[in-house]
């Protein structure tokens, strides 16, 4: 069994050109957990000058049906988005930092020891269950290839329930995801991977960081989302192809594969394009 997260409403969303407006962005978490996701990033608590596609996080949240069996998340990088989320009653902190200097110096505006004082700052008060995730844990579009040591050692400083190691340009390759897991999981602690398709690795180095022992799971509904920095490229892997070839191999994901399916049919209409995701148009087998 591992907890799949549906990032699609924060960071697919994200990514895209549109704004879309809280009362829409809520009926597509409410959408995702009708289909029993066990976690889902519902939203950002970030400033909207910043990121106008997650203004009104609270709108969103106010707007969630809360179904029981669905953890709602929410991403923060301070305090002030620690203490907005808290308000709101979501039930998970998820706060983010980049393993390299140059991502957080040209993502985030700040160092990286800037970056891990706020996360640090935010897991040592959270009174709710944390999620640290450390964003181009594998490549850096600035630095190249990240040594796997210096995640560790950053991942020792973060004292979050759980962490996630996430591949935000898509360059890992399965071996490197072993590695990594087996060397984080190794301190004793629950490990996740956030991983992008960007080049047709993420589902390979899915069920790597499977064999090797991660429980967690990012993924986005359809594929949404993008890559930052390779603007042609596609985003994160697509939650229901990843839930089609997990329970194939028979690990357990309590989510119901024709109702996410129905989900990105949805989402497909509204956005007025096709979706990344393969397993929504060919449908699930057997039918
Ligand atoms: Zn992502």
């Amino acid at each position: 069994m591992v907890t799949l997260c549906d990032v699609g409403p924060r960071d697919g969303l994200q990514n895209e050109s549109d704004l879309l407006p809280a009362t829409t962005r809520a009926e597509l978490v409410n959408r995702l957990a009708r289909a029993r996701m066990p976690r889902i990033e519902a939203a950002s608590f970030v400033r909207a000058d910043r990121v106008p596609q997650m203004a009104d996080a609270e709108d969103v949240v106010a707007g969630l049906e809360r179904r029981d069996g669905t953890e709602y998340a929410g991403l923060v990088l301070n305090l002030k988005g620690y203490e907005r989320l808290v308000e709101t009653g979501l039930d998970r902190v998820n706060c983010t930092l980049a393993a390299t200097e140059s991502f957080n110096q040209r993502n985030g505006n700040m160092s990286l020891d800037q970056a891990l004082t706020q996360a640090m700052a935010i897991l040592g008060v959270s009174e709710l269950p944390t999620t640290a995730t450390v964003s181009v844990a594998f490549g850096c579009p600035f630095e190249g290839r990240v040594d796997p040591g210096r995640v560790a050692e950053l991942c020792e400083q973060l004292d979050a329930d759980e962490l996630v190691l996430a591949d935000t340009i898509g360059v890992a390759t399965p071996t490197q995801v072993e590695r990594l897991v087996g060397r984080v999981l190794s301190g004793g602690r629950v490990v996740g991977l956030h991983l992008h398709n960007t080049r047709n690795t993420g589902y390979a180095n899915a069920l790597a960081g499977l064999e090797a022992g991660a429980t967690v799971f990012d993924a986005s509904i359809g594929g949404l989302g993008g890559c930052p920095y390779a603007p042609k490229a596609t985003g994160n892997i697509a939650t229901e192809d990843l839930v089609y070839l997990l329970e194939g191999e028979g690990v357990e994901t309590g989510v119901d594969l024709d109702e996410l399916i129905r989900v990105s049919q949805w989402l497909e209409e509204l956005l007025g394009r096709r979706l990344e995701g393969y397993v929504y148009r060919a449908g699930a087998w057997p039918a």
